[in-house]
Parts: structure tokens; C-alpha cells; sequence
């Protein structure tokens, strides 16, 4: 993992191996990035993504196993009991074209991944909804 960061912008290249969830949250952890937006693009060659199941409150998980491009990575970071909160969707397309996506759960990369992250003025925490049972932003 590769990090500069250029005025408010934190931009990260990840290289071939690395899990992309766990490395943002741990650049999040050591730059101190409380609120923020995040992009990115890139190849993986394994991805876990999940659609949200609003009558049964749960996760229904999905993993893809294959070359696949970054189509786009797009989140947010908030706070939550003090640490950074992610909040990460992607899609992803395979050889065909076709392309696939969620909110992602883990991103293996396979050549590389261009991530930039966005720092926001202020700050803006999580509150559980109880008509979703989701985290959703404290406004
Ligand atoms: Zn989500």
C-alpha cells in the first residue's frame, strides 16, 4: 500500500494481494479520518458484496471470484463510538461486460487500486434506525 496525501485528498494505491476494506479502515484508524467521501477504480480478482434484507434485518451475502475491473468504489466515512465508519458499495465487471455490485464487505486486489479519500469538514456520527435496524448517519 502506497499513501500520499495532497491537501484535504488521502490517495492510496493498493497493490496486487491486499484487502481493500481492512486497508482503508486502517489508513482511516492512523490518518485520523473521521468524515470523508471515497472513489475509486481498480482490478480484484475476489470481491464479497451484500444486498441489505429490510424484512429480515440481515445481510444476504454474495462472493465473486474472478478477474474483475473496479468499475467504481463509492463511500463515505463517519464516526462511530470514536473510530471511522465505513461505508462502502462497488460494482464490478467481469470478462463479459457484465457487471455486479453491493455494499462491499471485502475486495481482494489483483493489479491494482486507485482510491482516493476526501476529507469533509466536520463531523457526523451513526445512530441505529429502528424501522431498519441500520447504522444510518446521525443528522
Ligand atoms: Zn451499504
Amino acid at each position: 500500500m502506497k499513501v500520499r496525501i495532497c491537501g484535504d485528498t488521502t490517495v492510496i494505491r493498493l497493490i496486487k494481494g491486499e484487502e481493500t476494506v481492512s486497508a482503508l479502515e486502517e489508513i482511516c484508524r492512523k490518518e485520523g479520518i473521521l468524515f470523508a467521501t471515497v472513489s475509486g477504480i481498480g482490478a480484484a480478482d475476489r470481491a464479497v458484496t451484500c444486498l441489505y434484507d429490510i424484512e429480515k434485518q440481515q445481510f444476504e451475502q454474495q462472493c465473486l471470484e474472478r478477474p474483475l475491473e473496479l468499475v467504481s468504489l463509492l463511500g463515505n466515512i463517519s464516526e462511530k463510538d470514536g473510530a471511522p465508519y465505513l461505508h462502502l458499495h462497488a460494482s464490478f465487471a467481469d470478462a463479459s461486460g457484465a457487471v455486479y455490485g453491493g455494499h462491499l464487505k471485502e475486495m481482494r486486489v489483483s493489479a491494482t487500486a486507485e482510491i482516493f479519500i476526501r476529507r469533509l469538514p466536520g463531523r457526523v456520527g451513526r445512530i441505529i434506525d429502528e424501522q431498519t435496524g441500520l447504522n444510518v448517519l446521525e443528522l
